[in-house]
């Protein structure tokens, strides 16, 4: 196994995952000897045909939904920007108004921007609290006629919060029931696999998206729940492939890896989130009963099950990424797409936290193989980190 090999405490599995063996297994021969193009007739290219039927229905039975209205893409930028051009330009003429959350990830965001800066369309960016919850009143005063789409994630990436997305449904088809209009439903489930149940009867979305390298599959793919009936212009166009709604050969290996990792994420949910729950608890209590300024950022119980986010005072938080790196431990700090930017998180200031406290932050993601023996390494690790660079002279407090 990756972990092993590498010898490194691995807790940013919010960020990606390794392909687990059977996944790698499953996906070998489609990356080999079954090379043929699902388009074509012949022998070999049928087989990769009946692989990725077999896999949209493997995938159809735990989204609960029609093996149709599985659209395969490149990952989970994909699917959120499909969910929000393709409906929002399909329904241009009834209305150009999209409602969305502060903390939602940036493949929503940007795509939001970008209809508000080119095609005239006014997007409402609900707050949150300071735990990362929408206000459930302040969803329904915005909603009006010309809204069509409503995107609101499952669970959040940086805080792990999660969102009543059965409630948030209710309010928004209540609302076009009573007003006459339609409205969808789109949630960005990507970080949700193995963890919450992604039955979209149950959590009524008419829009969902996952990507497959966060539940132990490949890079580079992704699902996009899209019920019957919901208008949708596809943004790639070309061939007919999923049933013209997302065009270019299909990335056969990648879907078959998807349905592989996505049934076994399911098969095990319950017992993986028990165990991680419990690590992740223990990291939790661990770190703010033995480590002096320090917060836990989100909600302490709606949220993810390998979650966990805190504040350090005093310090930056690249500073204890660097010093954890260094003794083996991968965290992060915010999501992996921004991480890299000096800007402070859009989610963390979202909940309330001045710039200061949200670059103090560091977030830690347990995963399936996460043992206790790692997070005692770690409980024994970061207090140490923290003391000394809390001991270092800062620029701030030499000037
Ligand atoms: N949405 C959420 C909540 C995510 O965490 C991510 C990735 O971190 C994405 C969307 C984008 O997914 P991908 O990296 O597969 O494009």
């Amino acid at each position: 196994m990756v972990k092993d090999k590498q010898n490194l405490i691995y807790l940013d599995h919010a960020s990606t995952t390794y392909i687990r063996d059977e996944v790698y297994e499953a996906m070998k021969p489609y990356l080999t000897n079954n090379f043929g193009n699902p388009s074509s007739i012949y022998t070999i290219a049928q087989q990769s045909r009946i692989a990725i039927d077999q896999s949209r229905e493997k995938i159809a039975k735990i989204l609960n939904c029609r093996p149709s209205e599985i659209i395969f893409t490149s990952g989970g930028t994909e699917s959120d920007n499909s969910s929000i051009y393709s409906t929002a330009i399909a329904q241009m003429n009834i209305g150009k108004h999209i409602i969305t959350s502060s903390i939602e990830h940036h493949a929503v965001l940007n795509a939001c921007e970008f209809l508000e800066e080119n095609l005239d369309f006014t997007v409402t960016y609900l707050p949150v609290n300071n735990q990362g919850i929408i206000n459930l009143e302040s969803l329904k005063s915005q909603l009006t006629p010309k809204t069509t789409i409503v995107s609101i994630m499952l669970a959040n990436n940086e805080i792990g919060t999660i969102q009543p997305i059965k409630e948030i449904s209710k309010i928004i088809k209540d609302y076009a029931k009573n007003n006459n209009t339609r409205i969808l439903i789109h949630t960005d489930a990507v970080q949700a696999p193995g963890y919450i149940n992604l039955d979209v009867k149950d959590l009524d979305v008419d829009l969902l998206s996952l990507s497959s390298h966060k539940f132990y599959g490949p890079k580079g793919c992704g699902i996009l729940y899209v019920k019957r009936g919901t208008p949708f212009t596809p943004i790639s166009v070309g061939g007919s492939q999923e049933r013209q709604r997302r065009a270019g050969t299909e990335n056969v290996s990648g879907i078959v890896g998807t349905a592989k990792a996505l049934e076994l994420a399911e098969l095990e949910r319950t017992e993986i989130t028990k165990k991680i729950t419990n690590l992740r608890n223990k990291l939790i209590s661990g770190v703010l009963n033995n480590i002096e300024k320090v917060t836990l950022n989100g909600d302490p119980i709606n949220r993810l099950a390998n979650n966990a986010n805190f504040s350090f005072q005093d310090i930056e938080g690249e500073s204890i990424l660097l010093s954890l790196d260094l003794e083996g431990i991968a965290a992060s700090s915010g999501s992996a797409c921004t991480s890299a930017s000096l800007e402070p998180s859009h989610v963390l200031k979202s909940i309330g936290l001045t710039d200061e406290i949200a670059q103090s932050s560091v977030r830690m993601t347990l995963g399936k193989n996460t043992t206790e023996e790692e997070i005692d390494l770690v409980l024994d690790t970061l207090p140490k980190i923290v003391t000394r660079l809390r001991s270092m002279p800062t620029l701030s407090n030499v000037l």
